[in-house]
């Protein structure tokens, strides 16, 4: 479905993604895991077409991006500061994105309903976001970018700032929903026992460049270097 080939973007001279080579495939959920500054956001917001490359390139469905704006990529992007209209309640954030599909109001209701249930904030659709605390802010923000069932669902730290127990539930319930839907998913987070619990493969950062690739087991196991298994709290 994805594909980045030598993906490079630098800022004042400096490579923040450095030839990044990746692919996602159809289904697949992969999480970014990687220290602050790894250019795990600015991976994202490549492929979700908000940051443009200086070399390489981006395909979905083998189809190169360059100059595919951003609405037209079919890609859903939560972002790590979650980015909520506070002028709108939290069934219009949440129905944002359908609007432009041409659901009808009544659906639309319908779905934020389930929306909301599912990432456990149910009847709170007439709330004012800004009476929300962060935590709640951000599974609005998560079931924003559910709703409109993007082919690739890209999530920057979906669950940043949620406890521990929430965190626990709903990355089973992502994940189970996730495979009910079909949908395709490139997470980053910062937490590895959500990674390992959430995806099928496991890629680690480190300044730019993707140190390691593998499945959570592979990576656990068999750290590709002292870096991937100091990050991942080895001794050596
Ligand atoms: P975190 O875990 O803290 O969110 P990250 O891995 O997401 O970190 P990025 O946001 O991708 O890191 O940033 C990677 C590097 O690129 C950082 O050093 C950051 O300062 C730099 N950077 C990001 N955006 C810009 C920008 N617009 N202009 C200049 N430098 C930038
Ligand atoms: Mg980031």
């Amino acid at each position: 479905l994805l594909a980045l080939e030598g993906a490079t973007v630098r800022f004042g001279g400096r490579a923040v993604l450095d030839a990044v080579d990746l692919e996602v495939a159809e289904h697949e959920i992969v999480c970014v895991l990687g220290p602050s500054g790894s250019g795990k956001s600015t991976l994202l917001r490549a492929v979700a077409g908000l940051q443009p490359l200086d070399s390489g390139r981006v395909s979905l469905d083998g189809r190169d991006q360059a100059g595919v704006p951003a609405h037209r990529r079919g890609v859903g992007l939560m972002f790590q500061d979650h980015q909520l209209f506070p002028q709108r309640d939290v069934g219009g954030n949440v129905a944002f994105g359908l609007r432009m599909h041409g659901v009808s109001k009544r659906q639309q209701a319908e779905h934020v309903q389930e929306l909301l249930d599912l990432v456990g904030l149910p009847g709170a659709a007439r709330r004012a976001v800004a009476a929300l605390s962060g935590g709640e802010q951000q599974r609005v923000a998560l079931a924003r970018a559910l709703a409109p069932s993007p082919r690739l669902l890209m999530l920057d730290e979906p669950l940043g700032q949620l406890d521990r127990s929430l965190r626990e539930r709903l990355v089973v319930e992502l994940r189970q929903l996730f495979g009910r839907l079909g949908t395709t998913v490139l997470a980053v987070t910062h937490d590895q026992g959500e990674a390992f619990a959430l995806a099928d493969r496991v890629v680690v950062m480190r300044d730019g460049r993707i140190a390691q690739s593998g499945t959570p087991l592979q990576v656990w196991q068999r750290p590709a270097d002292a870096f991937v298994a100091r990050f991942l709290g080895f001794e050596n």
